[in-house]
């Protein structure tokens, strides 16, 4: 594919483009840490988190869940800001079609056809009018982030569909950070109730180990195809806890910033001073946490999650666990 022909017609920009926008896409399944590595990154000058743009139009816009900052979606002065420079007005986008859309286009079974507009660079309607949309948005949301030379949009929206539909898009720089943890560890919370405060405190999905053993290898694998397309970097969760300041430097490298750029100083030890507020929309409830977090590694899984499903979620995913040096058992 070339970098211009990709988005073109109907979904093209109606504005001109200046410059591509830097976007830090983190992507993995989800409890793999990423909440945790987007509120450090958020500390950043340059970067400004949006959050998850796939659950955007569902869990912000129409059921009005609370923003990272903790105010409801329509309260959030941020918010508002980018749906008036995005569309005039969030009331003025037709959500039932956004949000067909996004179930049409922006989902793993529809990866094949992601994949295949990769390869040819031609896409059909319904993934150019969904890119025009998530683009819209997130170049507004830039518009509105604090200035910055060289801004940085995060995005943890952690789906590899949505990783492999805005990396189509010639006025986005996407960059992938591809998040990994031990799938033991990944299983054991997705075993958990998680309630989500900012929805009733409605509870999350719950998955198998095994089902949750396939989604990580079908997940990395997918991955690590998108990675030959996109400037990446891979990083186990547990190696950032082990070294959180050479991984922010590896990160700053990814994104091209300079070495005495790189902002670490809100790390004390193993502790993290977040100040910076976050207007991420949807994603894990740890982003309402407070202001001091301790980098610690839960590894509750080694002790609570049953040995047969221990066993059971190394086998089904061996390839890919040793590959990423992880130990069998
Ligand atoms: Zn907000």
């Amino acid at each position: 594919m070339t970098e211009t022909s990709a988005v073109a017609g109907p979904g093209a920009l109606s504005g001109p483009v200046t410059g591509r926008q830097k976007v830090l896409f983190i992507g993995g399944l989800g409890r793999s840490g990423s909440t945790l590595v987007e509120r450090l990154l958020n500390e950043w000058p340059q970067t400004f988190a949006v959050g998850e743009t796939v659950h955007l139009w569902e869990r912000g816009v129409r059921n009005g869940e609370r923003c990272g900052c903790g105010a409801a979606f329509d309260q959030c002065p941020q918010w508002q800001e980018v749906g008036r420079r995005a569309f005039g007005n969030w009331s003025e986008v037709d959500l039932d079609r956004v949000i067909g859309l996004r179930w049409s286009v922006d989902r793993s079974r529809r990866l094949p056809a992601i994949l295949r507009a990769h390869r040819t660079g031609r896409l059909d309607p319904g993934q150019l009018d969904y890119i025009d949309h998530l683009r819209t948005v997130l170049l507004a949301a830039a518009a509105t982030a604090p200035a910055s030379d060289d801004l940085v949009l995060l995005e943890s929206s952690k789906h590899l569909s949505t990783a492999a539909l805005l990396s189509l898009d010639p006025a986005l720089d996407v960059r992938l950070l591809h998040l990994v943890r031990d799938p033991r560890g990944v299983a054991y919370s997705w075993t958990k109730e998680v309630a989500r405060p900012e929805a009733g405190n409605e509870l999350m999905p719950r998955y198998s180990p095994a089902r949750t053993a396939a989604r990580w290898m079908t997940d990395n694998l997918g991955f690590e195809v998108l990675a030959r397309r996109v400037p990446s970097l891979r990083m186990r969760y547990e190696d950032f806890l082990a070294n959180p300041i050479t991984w922010l430097y590896r990160i700053g490298g990814l994104l091209g910033l300079p070495p005495d750029s790189v902002e670490t100083s809100f790390l004390r030890g193993s502790t993290a001073h977040l100040s910076t507020p976050m207007h991420s929309v949807a994603g894990n409830p740890l982003r309402f946490g407070g202001t001091d977090t301790v980098l610690r590694l839960d590894d509750a899984w080694r002790r609570s999650l049953p040995r047969r499903d221990r066993m059971l979620v190394a086998t089904l995913t061996a390839p890919l666990l040793t590959a990423y040096g992880y130990p069998l058992h």
